[in-house]
């Protein structure tokens, strides 16, 4: 039986149906530019890819055009649950849950710490009950992995009262994804369950790290939002938030404009000028842009600053592990990020670094203790096997 996964963004909806059982998957897409005449369909099956206008469609239009999809290709009828990303959890999910009114409500009420994405996801959750009554629903939350942070962890070094009056603490993001990867990780590396020491890096369009102790999230460099630690394809990572006053100042722009600045104008984007996508900055600096290379320069010195700064909670490492677009795919962003960790006892094996790529995993370090990995991630697999399992025990 298989599982449906549903990522609703505010204007796109990320479909994909997996088998859990033999990890299979069948189909997937997008369906993007929700609400424009551009509306599209994009579906990915055995390798091939085709596109569909759907043009005006919203929400509920786009999941009604994937369940006939669904219909098309005979997947519909069968299904054992449906999944759904959920990006923030706040406090209040350490793990994944079986959706019903109460969960519904503790989402709506963690909507002010996921402005952007916590009203979508809910959209898609509502769509899917009224389309799939039988079905049980899963909620995957980004944020429930880092629950088992102590204190020390997350708790900000500003006044009390802002954690007790606004939940202002660190929660941490791409929980799925670091979960998963840590998970792979420890058959690849012949590490035993029960006592391990990872970081793990996701680094895709948004990058963040974790520090993993025996299958627990010790520590993570997202917090409140997404927007703090390492430097992104658009944000800035950690800053002096100092800066958002002394621009807004200079500049006579309101603050929230200088966030959103932070957000969306900073990281490979704002430092390169050229663009927040890491190929074109590596394409750029090796011919020569020096903006370019500095951008990469810097995303490499403070991924390493960050990963030798989390093997404090960790006590050790047993190793690194590269996941998402750029820690899959950018043998230069290893490399370089690795040269920098040479003091850990980490040595790159320049051959095997070369040749790990999207859909290949490994070891990219000569040495075992510590070594670095390349784990692709999977998180609509983690969602459908966490939905699967929730189903199965109902
Ligand atoms: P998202 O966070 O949106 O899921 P991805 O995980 O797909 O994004 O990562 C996107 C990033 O991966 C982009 O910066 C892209 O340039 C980078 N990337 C993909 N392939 C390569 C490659 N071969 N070399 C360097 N960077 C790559």
């Amino acid at each position: 039986m298989n599982v449906l996964v549903l990522n609703c963004g505010s204007s796109s909806l990320k479909f994909a149906v997996i088998d859990p059982d033999t990890t299979v998957e069948h189909v997937s897409g997008i369906a993007q530019r929700l609400g424009s005449p551009e509306a599209s369909l994009d579906v990915r099956r055995n390798g091939s890819r085709s596109s569909r206008p759907i043009a005006g469609a919203r929400h509920e239009a786009a999941l009604r055009a994937v369940v006939d999809l669904l219909r098309d290709l005979g997947l519909a009828d069968g299904l054992l649950a449906v999944g759904h990303r959920v990006v923030h959890g706040g406090s209040k999910f350490a793990g994944s849950m079986a959706i019903t009114p109460e969960v519904i409500a503790q989402v709506e009420e963690c909507v002010p710490l996921g402005p952007l994405h916590n009203p979508s996801n809910l959209v898609g959750i509502r769509i899917a009950q009224e389309l799939f009554p039988s079905l049980v629903q899963v909620g995957v939350f980004d944020t429930a992995f880092h629950q088992t942070m102590p204190p020390v962890a997350y708790t900000y070094p500003v006044p009390y009262e802002w954690l007790e009056r606004h939940g202002v603490r660190r929660y941490g993001f791409h929980g799925t994804s670091h979960r998963f990867v840590a998970q792979r990780a420890l058959a690849l590396a012949g590490l035993p369950a029960d006592d391990h020491a990872l970081v793990t890096a996701h680094l895709g369009n948004g990058c963040s790290c974790a520090a993993v102790r025996n299958g627990r999230s010790v520590d993570t460099t997202m917090g409140l939002t997404p927007l703090e630690g390492l430097m992104m394809g658009t944000r800035s990572g950690s800053v002096d938030p100092a800066i958002i006053g002394h621009v807004a100042g200079a500049e006579k722009r309101p603050p929230q404009e200088v966030l959103d600045a932070l957000n969306k104008g900073s990281g490979l984007l704002g430092v390169s000028g050229l663009s927040n996508d890491m190929r074109t900055v590596e394409e750029a600096a090796a011919a020569g842009n020096a903006r370019a290379g500095l951008a990469l320069d810097i995303f490499c010195y403070v991924l390493a600053k960050t990963v030798a700064a989390l093997v404090v909670p960790l006590g050790r490492l047993d190793a690194l592990v590269f996941t998402g677009g750029i820690g899959e795919n950018s043998a230069t962003v290893r490399e370089r990020t690795l040269r920098q960790l040479e003091f850990l006892g980490l040595s790159v094996d320049a051959a095997a670094n070369a040749a790990h790529g999207r859909g290949t995993r490994g070891r990219v370090t000569t040495g075992l203790k510590p070594q670095a990995l390349v784990v692709p991630t999977n998180e609509e697999l983690m969602i459908a096997l966490d939905a699967a399992g929730i189903a199965r025990a109902a």
